[in-house]
């Protein structure tokens, strides 16, 4: 799938740098809320593309994408329900209460930008390399053209341009970050129908994963946390993937690495007409790498901020409504998730979770929808990974 014109600029009432979950989604949005308005969804890659990324579809994510009429990007897939939970020698083998699917995003994304391109917005082929927000519109440069739009939506991803432009003048903080590899591997018969995670010794968080995409293959991959240095090697992160999941490697192809910009205490966007969503705004969750519910969220949450804002005849009112809309349905959940990530760098603290899980379903659900969804440290969660804490400090003094 390719751009329907060549670079040639324009203005449009609505620009959406970047065409994977978060932008595919806000496109849709905005016309949903607007029809008939102008919106380009510019992305530097043709469609379909690989990702770099575990593939897992949540349950949350599929709600957002059928309130917009385009949960068929998960539909042919198998539906998993077993999950896997292990830190070391404790294990919880479990049930999910709602489908998990496990979707190549060559697959999944160009879906996404059909519905985008079917609703009515503009697809060009075009890498932006600067932004520049004047009082009255966002120009963007994409090397042989300048694109003007009423409000710009940055969602392309983790190494953002649009978030880089709007970084100094609104003192957004740097996110931290996870580095991850994935490889694709003919799926063992032990995995089938199951996703499996397996935390390691690394910087925390720091897992190895392996999910079966049900039509022979497995995605796996290994991940951790990265501070200030360069990260962990390649060739690090493939012995720790098989030290955690072993005989997996050597079969695998298709490898590839990706930074995971983590979220935060606290959610930020500025006021004006530059929104970012998805990767692009610092969300990925810091206990299990999820991102795609978090930028079809807040991609369906930016499109509909910009086309009402637009639609008023006040763009620049956009970053306000938008930031209000995300607080709304986030800022509860990312408080939780932050406490909880912060918890979890103690690889003590992560064995008594899944101990915890292991001995109640409920305790279980808590902690699938705390990395998943919107989840939230719960009383029961809080008084079970009490519980299980007290028994590790008495079982070490033993
Ligand atoms: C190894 C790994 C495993 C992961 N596993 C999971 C998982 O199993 N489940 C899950 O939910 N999440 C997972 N994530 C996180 C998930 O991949 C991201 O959160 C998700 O892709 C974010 O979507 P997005 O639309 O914000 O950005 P992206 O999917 O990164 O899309 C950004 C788009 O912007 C385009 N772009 C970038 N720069 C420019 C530019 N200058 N001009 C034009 N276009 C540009 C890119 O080509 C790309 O198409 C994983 C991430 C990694 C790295």
């Amino acid at each position: 799938m390719s751009g329907s014109r060549r670079d040639e600029g324009g203005a449009y009432d609505l620009v959406v740098v970047g065409a994977g979950p978060a932008g595919a989604t806000a496109a849709v949005a905005a016309l949903e809320e607007r029809p008939g308005l102008r919106v380009l969804l510019l992305d530097r890659a043709d469609f379909p593309r690989d990702k770099c990324c575990g593939d897992g579809i949540a349950a949350q994510a599929v709600d957002v994408l059928r309130a917009h009429g385009m949960q068929d990007a998960v539909e042919g897939w198998s539906p998993l329900r077993r999950l896997e939970l292990a830190a070391g020698d404790t294990v919880v083998d479990g049930r999910m209460s709602r489908d998990v699917h496990v979707v190549p995003r060559r697959a999944f994304d160009a879906r996404l930008v059909e519905h985008a391109v079917d609703r009515g917005a503009e697809l060009r082929r075009s890498r932006v390399r600067q932004v520049e927000v004047r009082e009255d519109r966002v120009v963007l440069d994409t090397g042989d053209a300048e694109v003007t739009g009423a409000v710009v939506l940055g969602a392309d991803g983790a190494h953002s341009r649009v978030r880089a432009a709007l970084t100094g003048r609104h003192h957004l903080t740097t996110p931290r970050r996870a580095l991850a590899l994935r490889g694709y591997t003919p799926t063992p018969g032990w995995l089938a129908g199951r996703q499996v995670i397996r935390w390691g010794p690394g910087r925390q968080p720091s897992y190895a994963w392996a999910f079966d995409r049900g039509d022979g293959l497995a995605n796996i991959g290994y991940g951790e946390l990265v501070d200030d240095g360069p990260g962990p090697t390649r060739a690090r992160m493939l012995d720790a993937l098989d030290g955690l999941l072993p005989g997996l490697v050597d079969d695998a192809t298709d490898w590839r690495g990706h930074p995971l910009p983590l979220s935060g205490f606290r959610w930020q966007q500025p006021d004006g007409r530059c929104l970012l969503a998805g990767d692009a705004s610092g969300l990925v969750n810091p206990m299990t790498g999820e991102g795609i519910y978090y930028a079809v969220a807040t991609g369906s949450l930016a499109g509909r901020a910009a086309a009402a804002a637009v639609a008023d005849g006040r763009p620049a009112s956009a970053g306000r409504r938008y930031r209000h809309d995300v607080r709304r349905l986030l800022a509860g959940h990312l408080r939780h998730t932050w406490t909880a990530g912060t918890l979890a760098q103690r690889r003590g603290v992560v064995a008594a979770g899944v101990r915890a899980a292991r001995g109640d379903q409920r305790v279980f659900d808590d902690l699938v929808e705390i990395g998943l969804g919107g989840g939230r440290i719960t009383p029961r969660l809080g008084r079970s990974l009490a519980v299980e804490l007290t028994r590790q400090l008495v079982r070490s003094t033993a």
